[in-house]
């Protein structure tokens, strides 16, 4: 891997960079299949990433013809992350041992470990024999929907496709490495004036925001909508809030503290619910949610912005999801991705349907929306939100901080980058655009 670093930092062509051995083996970060059992009977909250993600060698798998050898200088912890980490709500294995009754080179992705990571920004090595629109020596950012485009299901929206996956957690072989191999239809130029750690923490998060509020598959906000972000500072919150303001609604952000709420205020988000402060106890106890704390919460809205929201972005889950749906207006919308305190939702069914509300799905994005999303963080219409950088050798302890809640944004991963700030290869845009505007969430210098 020496050799390639030295490579990629001397500006060498993409010819030799496509001449460049391939090592056997690679630095990565994985679970192994052996440790599924080693929190049982601990609670989720005290499951500790730290003593289940190892880092070392492992051996570099074949090349399909769709897809490419990457040198991956970045990458980023997502949520995900510590879900594999955790084993929860299932270990991880299970998907890959499915995936590989798919075909011949799908069995590769069984191993009796897996490394994990949704997300990268790095060099093209080599491409497979199929792959037509990438080359050795591009500067990519990686998407992680790993969807086969042979299957018809693939093409209408690739989200429904029956062998949709999410790479570095339903497939192995993730970001989270010195080197990883990705479907050429995962590649995505990498936006040009931001390093190596800040086009990495993009994709995954972006794109699930984009979905959710921009795309014509999700909630579909348009100017002067009202939209309330649960975790308006988190991975998804902080690239939600954004769109709300690029697209002229009014964003309401939810945080637990003061300095989240005043970093919402510097990213022009001037509606801002401290939950912590005003400490809403929506569920009574563990059956029962109180239905004058949803309107103590909805009368709070109201007094924010005058009116009840138009769409609802959830993920919290069965915390939140019955305040969210009686919040959100006569025939609004919530828009849902996820359910970090729990997936057994509750709500109350009258709000919902005499009131003609509606509640949308949504998962991570379909390859155009994707490119969508990285377009607008090409153009720096939409900015990292990258709070922290981490070695690889780390990765254990920031899915820790992601899991405890610590982390503000996302957690940028430095791979083969030796150190922060490379990668940027046009500092004029860069300029433009405002290192202000990019660097809103670093709590380092
Ligand atoms: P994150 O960076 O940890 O941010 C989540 C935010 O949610 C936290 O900052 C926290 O903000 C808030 N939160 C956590 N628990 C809460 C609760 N009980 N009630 C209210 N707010 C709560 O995570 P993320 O990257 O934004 O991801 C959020 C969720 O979405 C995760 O479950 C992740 O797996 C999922 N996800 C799904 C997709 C998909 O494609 N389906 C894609 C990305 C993420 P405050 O404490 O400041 O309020």
């Amino acid at each position: 891997m020496e050799q390639i670093l030295a490579a990629i930092q001397g500006g060498a062509s993409g010819t030799d960079i496509g001449h460049l051995p391939i090592p056997e083996s690679y630095r990565a970060a994985f679970v192994r299949r052996e440790d599924v059992d080693m929190f049982e009977g601990v609670d989720s909250a005290q499951k500790d990433p730290t003593k289940s993600i190892h880092i070392d060698q492992v051996p570099t798998p074949e090349l399909a013809p769709d897809e490419v050898y990457l040198a991956v200088m970045a990458s980023s912890i997502n949520f995900n992350t510590v879900w594999t980490s955790i084993f929860e709500p299932l270990p991880t294995f299970g998907f890959l041992d499915r995936l590989a009754r798919e075909s011949e080179l799908a069995a590769r992705h069984s191993q009796p470990y897996h490394v994990i990571g949704s997300d990268a920004s790095g060099v093209v090595l080599r491409v497979g024999n199929a792959v037509r629109n990438w080359k050795p020596g591009d500067r990519v950012t990686v998407h992680c929907n790993h969807v086969d485009d042979q299957d018809p299901t693939a093409h209408d929206d690739s989200m429904l496709a029956l062998n949709q996956r999410i790479w570095g957690f339903e497939t192995n072989f993730g970001g989270l490495a010195d080197l990883s191999i990705v479907k050429a239809n995962q590649l995505m130029p990498k936006p040009t004036h931001l390093s190596w750690e800040e086009a990495a923490v993009n994709a995954l998060c972006n794109s699930t925001s984009y979905r959710m509020l921009v795309g014509q598959n999700g909630a579909r906000m348009k100017q002067g909508d009202d939209v309330l972000v649960w975790g308006a500072t988190g991975g998804i919150g902080g690239y939600a809030i954004q769109y709300v303001l690029n697209g002229g609604g009014t964003p309401i952000g939810v945080v637990s503290s003061p300095e989240r709420a005043e970093l919402l205020n510097k990213m022009g988000c001037e509606a801002v619910i401290d939950r912590r402060a005003e400490g809403y106890q929506f569920w009574s106890d563990e059956h029962t949610q109180d239905e004058s704390e949803w309107r103590r919460f909805g009368k709070k809205i109201r007094e924010l912005v005058g009116e009840d929201p138009d769409i609802v972005f959830e993920h919290p889950g069965r915390s939140t999801m019955g305040a969210s749906i009686f919040a959100v207006k006569r025939g609004g919308t919530v828009v849902t991705c996820a359910a970090t305190s729990g997936y057994m939702i509750e709500f109350d069914n009258r709000h919902f349907w005499m009131k003609l509300k509606k509640l949308i799905s949504s998962h991570f994005a379909n390859y155009h929306e994707a490119a969508a999303a990285n377009k607008l963080v090409y153009q720096g219409k939409i900015h990292p939100i990258m709070s922290d950088v981490y070695s690889l050798d780390q990765v254990g302890d920031a899915a820790l901080t992601v899991h405890r809640n610590q982390a503000e944004g996302k957690l940028g991963v430095l791979c083969l980058a030796p150190e922060e700030g490379l990668g940027i290869d046009d500092p004029e845009k860069r300029d433009r655009i405002g290192e202000d505007k990019i660097t809103r969430f670093r709590t380092t210098p």
